[in-house]
């Protein structure tokens, strides 16, 4: 399988992340992507380097204000007296209460900026350009023609909403890939395995029918974000019953995680897409330090492999999955098992 990357992640490497009240290095880490592409060439993938695709792609999912923070927050940053290193948020507005955008820049942080997990160095923008570029790109390799491309994206991207970052994403890279399938295929489906709900590409597509969203993740009563990814999350309008959340209890295995996926897959077949986008995190493995879900390494070839069987053509598009000696093997048996099928 081509795999879609570029050496541009590694200068974003975010030290601000708040967790219980600690401030500590981010989980995101650039050794993540080394590890990733390692296992790709290990395992006799073709790494591909990204191309630029330009910013019509990000421009046709996130809102001009939001792009020109994130283009702009650090430089603006450093002017302010006494500023950290990295962009970090401290106020809010409130939901479902008035709000008029932000001047001061401290504000448009609090605006665009969900939590403390998404912190912006001098080079977080150029890495979430060139992460977006490389769905982009998988995309592209699809629609000429290739039955499946996996897009090395680094920083992630499903948590990232039209305007605002939130857990370590910017850009919706999951979300840029589907609507630049859409220039051939009217509908498209995209299905999030990573442990966290993608509550980003859920809101993005929220009233929309021609994107069909499916997230399988830890539930919402335990999980991150805990603010969405239930059941009951449908769509709103023309979206309504385009939606669709799998939360699955704490420690569910390969076995009880496959059933859901059965019942997702199938929705995808009854939506007939043209095309498929995978947000592919590693991190619903029983080693995971999120420790949410317990997939087991082999259990990621049988989630591809049933991914495979709907015959779509297919952009995998890298989510989560954090540190440990189990990740690159993680990555090789779910391409493995795609390729088994394929
Ligand atoms: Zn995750």
């Amino acid at each position: 399988m081509k795999v879609i990357y570029s050496d541009h992640h590694q200068d974003h490497d975010p030290q601000q992340f708040i967790v219980r009240g600690r401030m500590k290095r981010s989980n995101e880490q650039p050794e993540r992507a080394f590890l990733l592409a390692g296992a790709a060439r290990d395992n006799g993938h073709t790494l591909v380097q990204t191309q630029d695709f330009g910013a019509a792609p990000r421009a046709a999912i996130h809102t001009p204000e939001y792009l020109r923070f994130l283009a702009t927050a650090w430089e603006r940053w450093q002017a302010l007296d006494d500023a950290s290193d990295e962009v970090t948020p401290n106020v809010h507005p409130f939901p479902g209460q008035p709000c008029t955008y932000p001047d001061s820049l401290v504000g448009q942080a609090g605006y665009h900026m969900g939590d403390m997990a998404c912190s912006i160095g001098q080079h977080t923008w150029n890495a979430a350009v060139w992460s977006a570029h490389a769905a982009t790109h998988a995309a592209a390799l699809v629609l000429e023609g290739e039955r499946a491309t996996y897009a090395l994206c680094r920083p992630p991207g499903h948590h990232a909403y039209a305007d605002r970052a939130n857990g370590f994403t910017y850009l919706n890279n999951a979300a840029i890939a589907a609507q630049y399938l859409r220039r051939q295929h009217p509908r498209v489906a995209i299905l999030d395995v990573d442990v966290h709900h993608g509550n980003g590409t859920q809101g993005i597509f929220w009233r929309r029918s021609d994107v069909l969203t499916l997230s399988l993740h830890g539930d919402p009563h335990f999980c991150t974000p805990f603010f969405t990814g239930h059941a009951h999350e449908r769509g709103e309008g023309e979206g309504l019953g385009y939606n669709l959340n799998y939360p699955l209890a704490r420690g569910t295995g390969t076995d009880d995680y496959l059933h859901a996926l059965a019942r997702a897959c199938q929705a995808i077949r009854d939506f007939q897409p043209g095309a498929l986008v995978v947000a592919l995190g590693l991190d619903a493995h029983e080693r995971d330090p999120y420790k949410a879900l317990a997939v087991s390494t082999e259990g990621f070839g049988r989630i591809t492999g049933e991914i495979a069987r709907l015959g779509l053509p297919t952009v995998f598009v890298q989510e989560g999955g954090y540190l440990s000696p189990d990740l690159p093997l993680n990555l090789a048996s779910a391409l493995r098992g795609f390729e088994a099928v394929a």
